[in-house]
């Protein structure tokens, strides 16, 4: 396994480099985000630790090329910065994982092999059915490239039939994927909802995906309709 270390600080580097060596992975520094950025086009690494506060090529800015080049690659974002929301941000810009200094060696070796185990992902969070879009990161809906603002029961339901495209779905089996053990309604609380769900998703279109498959229950075109 050989891997890419982004920090600037020299004796952070040398002493996470060491770590790492020690479990017998080959490690490359790079003590800029410039030479991160060579490095990292230039080389297969099986995973990536970034610091973010670095000169040259800023973290933030080498994490989202990486990415954009690379997408199955685990990055390991290291820094001393903790606010959630950028923590959030950097999640969206693909980090795998997060490790704020200072951290104990230990704990930064169980990450990285708790990534490496992982092994390749799909990173893609989107959903495509035809034009229609569904993030299942930011939870965000688009069709033919415009937003389409859903409640979250109507995006849940969404999500559902849009993760089995071409797939149908039985009330019963949808209610128990996208209602709780709270529910003590009826099935038909699943047409109202696609009823709603189609006045958003398919009414405003000429083409329709959502599917009634009568006696059986609903579903996702996948392909635009006859
Ligand atoms: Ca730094």
């Amino acid at each position: 396994m050989r891997m890419l270390l982004v920090e600037d600080e020299k004796k952070v580097s040398e002493l996470v480099a060491r770590a790492l060596r020690a479990e017998r992975y080959a490690v490359d520094v790079a003590d800029d985000g410039t030479r991160g950025w060579e490095l990292a086009s230039a080389f297969d690494y099986d995973l990536i630790i970034l610091d973010l506060m670095l000169p040259g090529v800023p973290g933030e800015e080498l994490l989202r090329r990486i990415r954009r080049k690379n997408q199955q690659v685990p990055i390991l974002i290291l820094t001393a910065r903790d606010a959630t929301e950028e923590k959030v941000h950097n999640f969206e810009a693909g980090a795998d994982d997060y490790l704020t200094k200072p951290f104990a060696f230990a704990e930064l070796i169980m990450r990285v092999k708790a990534l490496l185990r992982r092994g390749p992902v799909t990173r893609s969070s989107v959903l495509r059915v035809a034009d229609l879009e569904v993030d299942r990161f930011s939870q965000q809906v688009r069709r033919a490239g415009k937003r389409i603002d859903l409640t979250p029961k109507e995006y849940a339901l969404l999500e559902y039939l849009a993760a089995n495209p071409g797939r149908v779905f039985s009330r019963t089996m949808i209610i128990e994927h996208v209602w709780d053990q709270s529910f003590e309604g009826l099935t038909n609380i699943v047409d109202v909802y696609v009823r709603h769900l189609r006045g958003k998703v398919d009414d405003p279109f000429p083409v329709k995906l959502i599917r009634t498959v009568r006696g059986v229950g609903y579903g996702l075109a996948e392909g635009p309709a006859e």
